[in-house]
């Protein structure tokens, strides 16, 4: 039998702890919302005392972090603007409280790690995943492992074109405004058009707009990483339509650039949804967890 990991997704509203051999074993698992730092640490630490037999932990937190295991602040959340997590320890404090192991990287690293692996990224070396929900994020697989460079990728907060005549939307982004997240997040969504995604018809103009906005984005994403494969998630892109609308438009504004047939008649296999759903991220934490 194989050994058994740890996984916990730390997300911004939910948490998500498990102990698992992979992802058809999962021995355990809960699911709680994501409270202050004391509280929440706590309550990861106590579900691994109750399911104990964890080889090591892998944890896949929101961010920014810091993921340089070098550094004084390896495994702390850094310049959040969720309140109370600023420059927060999250690893070193399970690591310490349970005396194991533990891996420790970005939500959408775990969840591109896990895709990568038991996913709708197999059977290529490299995979960027995206999530478009309340926010826009992604993380990236070179050859097997998660790529962090100089911090982390954080695509969500590049620039995009913005025809400010066709979108006077100033954009949602507290720190930016009009960064690709403040533009085409949920959250720019719902303070755009005074409504939430799901309140919008499918034929309302603001998905042509997305498509625009996440046709661009999936597009620089394509261009800079030469990912083989993009996993595209989040509440956004389960709206009817959408995805279809992305993979129409990408080839548009590639314009014929590139002779890759995943960037034009075949986008439908390069641009692909998850396969494992809002599961990614907590086994991508227990891939982390078994990589260490
Ligand atoms: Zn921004």
């Amino acid at each position: 039998m194989s050994a058994l990991f740890g996984g916990v997704e730390t997300g911004g509203t939910w948490c998500v702890c498990a102990l698992a051999r992979g992802p058809g074993e999962i021995e355990a698992e809960e699911e709680f919302p994501t409270g202050d730092p004391d509280a929440t640490l706590a309550r990861i630490v106590e579900f691994f005392r109750a399911h104990p037999g964890a080889q090591a932990i892998g944890v896949g937190s929101f961010g920014p972090v810091d993921l340089n295991r070098g550094s004084a602040t390896w495994g702390y959340v850094t310049s959040t603007p969720k309140p109370g997590w600023r420059h927060v320890s999250v690893a070193g404090v399970i690591r310490d409280e349970l005396n194991l192991p533990v891996a420790f990287d970005t939500d959408v690293n775990a969840a591109a790690l896990a895709e990568y692996r038991w996913g709708a990224g197999r059977g290529v070396g490299s995979v960027c995943y995206l999530t478009v929900g309340t926010g826009i994020g992604a993380g990236l697989i070179i050859d097997g492992r998660p790529w962090h460079g100089l911090v982390h990728p954080e695509p969500g907060h590049m620039r995009v074109p913005h025809d400010h005549e066709r979108d006077p939307f100033p954009g949602s982004c507290p720190i930016h405004g009009d960064c690709w997240e403040g533009l085409a997040a949920g959250g720019a969504i719902a303070a755009r058009w005074q409504a939430t995604p799901a309140e919008l018809a499918p034929d309302h103009p603001a998905w042509a707009l997305e498509a625009e906005y996440l046709a661009l984005g999936i597009l620089n994403l394509a261009l800079v990483t030469s990912a083989e494969r993009i996993v595209v998630g989040g509440g956004v892109l389960k709206a009817p339509g959408v995805l279809g609308m992305i993979r129409g438009r990408i080839p548009e504004l590639l314009a014929g650039y590139l002779e890759a047939p995943e960037l034009g008649p075949e986008i439908d296999r390069y641009v692909v949804p998850p396969e494992l759903g809002d599961r990614a991220g907590v086994l991508g934490a227990i891939a982390l967890a078994q990589d260490l």
